[in-house]
Order: C-alpha cells, then sequence, then structure tokens
C-alpha cells in the first residue's frame, strides 16, 4: 500500500522538484490553466522555491498564503508529533480547523482575483486572466 502510494506520488514529486530546481516546466495549476483565475495556491511552489533560497520578499511577492500555509504545516505537524510522543494522539487537524484553513484560502483565492488585489496579494504573478 505505501510503495503504491509513493509510486502514484513520483510523477508530481517530479514535476514540484524541477519547478523548485528553477526549471521552468508546465502550469502545474488546472484551476489556473482552465479559468485565468488564481488559485489560493498559484505561486506556491515560486514562493518556496524563493524562500528555500532566502528571499521572503520574492517569495511574499509570488504568494503569501503558501507561505503561511508553510508555516502553519510545520507547526501542526510539530504539534502532532509532540502528541504522539507523549502518548496522546491527536488528529493532524481537527474538523474546526480544516473549516478554518479552507474558509481562509477560499477567502484569498476570491480576494487575490479582486481587480487591482494582485497588485498587493501577489505583485510577482501579475493580474488574473
Ligand atoms: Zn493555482
Amino acid at each position: 500500500m505505501g510503495a503504491a502510494a509513493a509510486v502514484s506520488c513520483l510523477p508530481g514529486a517530479l514535476i514540484i522538484g524541477s519547478r523548485l530546481l528553477g526549471r521552468d516546466g508546465v502550469d502545474l495549476c488546472i484551476m489556473h490553466r482552465m479559468t485565468g483565475y488564481w488559485c489560493p495556491l498559484c505561486g506556491g511552489t515560486r514562493a518556496t522555491r524563493a524562500l528555500m533560497h532566502g528571499d521572503l520578499t520574492s517569495a511574499c511577492g509570488y504568494n503569501p498564503f503558501a507561505l503561511m500555509v508553510l508555516a502553519l504545516g510545520a507547526a501542526v505537524l510539530a504539534r502532532w508529533l509532540i502528541s504522539r510522543r507523549r502518548g496522546a494522539p491527536r488528529p493532524l487537524l481537527t474538523a474546526r480547523e480544516a473549516v478554518v484553513v479552507f474558509a481562509v484560502a477560499g477567502l484569498f483565492a476570491v480576494a487575490r482575483n479582486l481587480p487591482g488585489m494582485w497588485a498587493y496579494l501577489n505583485p510577482l504573478l501579475g493580474p488574473a486572466g
């Protein structure tokens, strides 16, 4: 089961890995390719790559929400690991936390696609469309 999951993730990992290394590839986002609108995670790979190079300004310019997700993901993972180590395992995310994350993602997606908001929320990606 684990091997099948790993094999099924391999193509995506190769695409994302090549993007993180700076090689241009295909547009990863189906929503952007089909509608022209930025989804909440558009620019996330470029933001991560910029962050890996220590360029926080560029990372924020690509996608500040993705940076928040990265930081929050690290904190949630640390919380989960600590709870397991203490012998009181808990879910990675509670249902309420997941709802909040998806609600914030939805609000960010709407806000970043409003006319003119790209200059504030994703200046390095440009306007939607
Ligand atoms: Zn996207």
